[in-house]
């Protein structure tokens, strides 16, 4: 599959209220792509892997970002950065292996600009994948990163089952 390193041409649109981005994401339906720091995005896209005729660049929704205290718990809003998660106070004095996990994602660059949201809702980050073989998690039959040949580095440190679960980002920020 060819990478074209640039983006394919499509409509931009930037809310900054939650309502204007949900009634955006009903009307366009499956032809509208979310974006929240476009680091899945921009590589699904550019390596035209998937397409769409429009970004719902959510970035400017102050109301989604920020990390709150609740009566059970804490509230991290989808737009939060990996980087703010893992040295937000709150979040490294109470849940100190969330903090730690979120501040070995990735790279800095990448922590910087990715979101919470984004992280969780992720496709699968599996080289196979996402050059469209049809393997298990695209509806085929085989794991092509189950082989002494596999390229499979960066999916887990426990053989087959947790590489499924992590390459398809069950265990990701866990
Ligand atoms: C080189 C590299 C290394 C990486 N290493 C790691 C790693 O070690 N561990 C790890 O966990 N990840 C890793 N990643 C993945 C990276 O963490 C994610 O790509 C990034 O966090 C995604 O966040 P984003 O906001 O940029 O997502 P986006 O690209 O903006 O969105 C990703 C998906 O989530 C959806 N989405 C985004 N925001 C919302 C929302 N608010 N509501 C509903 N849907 C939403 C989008 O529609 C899209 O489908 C790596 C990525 C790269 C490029
Ligand atoms: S780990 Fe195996 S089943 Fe999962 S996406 Fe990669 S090739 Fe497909």
């Amino acid at each position: 599959m060819p990478s074209h390193d640039v983006m394919p041409n499509m409509e931009l649109y930037q809310p900054v209220q939650v309502e204007d981005a949900l009634a955006l994401a009903d009307r366009l339906a499956d032809r509208g792509w979310l974006v929240g720091g476009g680091q899945d995005t921009y590589g699904w896209l550019k390596d035209r892997a998937k397409d769409a005729d429009a970004l719902i660049d959510l970035s400017a929704i102050e109301s989604l970002r920020g990390v709150r205290e609740t009566a059970g718990g804490i509230e991290i809003g989808a737009l939060t950065t990996i980087t703010e998660v893992a040295t937000n106070s709150i979040i490294q004095d109470k849940f100190s292996l969330l903090s730690q996990a979120a501040g070995v994602v990735a790279s800095p660059q990448i922590r910087n600009i990715g979101t919470l949201g984004g992280n969780v809702s992720q496709d699968v980050r599996c080289w196979y994948y996402r050059r469209g073989l049809s393997c298990y998690r695209a509806g085929g039959n085989l794991c092509y990163a189950d082989t002494p040949q596999g390229m499979n580095r960066d999916h887990s440190l426990f053989k087959l089952v947790a590489a499924l679960l992590l390459s398809h980002q069950i265990l990701r920020l866990l």
